[in-house]
């Protein structure tokens, strides 16, 4: 073995001393983020998820043995506590050596300001005191909250530039199998683009009906692609609407014949129902942090697989 590499060998060891890299213990907290680093670890090992697919990453409360689970890990990758604040105290516990990653953090992502986009139709924000609408505006003694909007896993841009940085954190851990890591990056990254033009592809060519969201998640989507967002029910942090909100959305519907509804699992019926009860509403059934039958490997593109088939579906011949 040549000198330098046994000493390149050495200092690595010396660096992560209680990595087993055999089994590298990888946690992610939602299931877009599981099936972004289950295919970069494809061959190798699997990562496992926090939050339940399905279940709403801004409220949740964390089991004892899922706390215990974080506690083992070497890696983690999460958005950041703008999406799960109640997580942070979790990671506590975690061996000195232990990673953390948060993926708002990264160099390079489309970042926008919680509530910038404009013709998204939020319910009056509880904070917002003086009527401004900027960043920074969540400012509260003991909250961590930058005025990122967190759903950055809707842009995939942004999911395509972590596969590059998860594969890279991998490998520092696991240089063995950094070609691995590596080439299953850029099979997902193929894989994504090609989802990708398949949606600018439906935007370019259909009429759409007006198209509503459960909850202000798709600001990244709306940006990247130029769909709009007819109105929100819920807002950013998925809090059910203000009768001030429900007001505006029977205004926003008051003429409309026909509307599109990407919808979730917890969803008010009622509200739904007298909100568009003059209105003929097609709803898709889409969670814009992960379907709960998604297999890890496709649980990233299932999402996006879901959106494309969602706006085919909201086109009007
Ligand atoms: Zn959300």
């Amino acid at each position: 073995m040549p000198r330098s590499f046994s000493f390149f060998l050495l200092s690595f060891l010396l660096l992560f001393p209680q990595t087993s890299w055999a089994n590298l213990r990888v946690v992610t907290d939602i299931t877009p983020i599981y099936g972004l680093v289950a295919q970069v670890m494809k061959g190798v090992g699997t990562p496992s998820v926090i939050i339940r697919a399905g279940s709403d990453p801004h409220h949740y409360q964390l089991r004892p043995s899922e706390a215990a689970n974080i506690e083992q890990a070497d890696i983690i990758f999460w958005i950041g506590p703008e999406l799960t604040p109640w997580l942070q105290p979790a990671f506590d516990n975690l061996a000195a050596d232990a990673k953390i990653i948060s993926l708002m953090k990264i160099d390079g992502l489309t970042r926008l300001a919680a509530g910038a986009d404009s013709h998204v139709h939020h319910h009056e924000d509880k904070h917002d005191h003086d009527g401004k609408n900027e960043a920074g505006h969540h400012n509260e003694a003991g909250h961590e909250n930058s005025g990122i909007d967190p759903h950055l896993w809707l842009d995939p841009e942004n999911a395509r530039i972590w596969l590059q940085e998860i594969a890279r954190t991998l490998s520092l851990y696991d240089p063995e199998n950094a070609e691995i890591y590596r080439e299953n990056a850029r099979a997902a990254d193929h894989k994504i683009a090609g989802l990708q033009r398949r949606i600018a592809r439906i935007m370019a060519t259909s009429r759409l009906m007006p198209v509503f969201a459960q909850h202000a998640a798709f600001a990244y989507f709306e940006n990247r692609f130029g769909l709009e967002i007819a109105g929100t029910l819920y807002d950013r942090e998925n809090e059910a609407p203000s009768p001030g909100h429900i007001a505006e959305l029977h205004q926003l519907t008051r003429n409309l014949p026909k509307a599109c509804l990407l919808a979730e699992t917890h969803l008010e019926n009622n509200v739904i129902a007298s909100v568009f009860s003059k209105t003929d509403l097609l709803v898709m059934a889409l969670n814009p942090s992960g379907a709960a039958n998604s297999p890890p490997l496709t649980a990233y593109s299932d999402l996006m697989e879901r959106l494309a088939n969602g706006l085919e579906k909201c086109s009007t011949p």
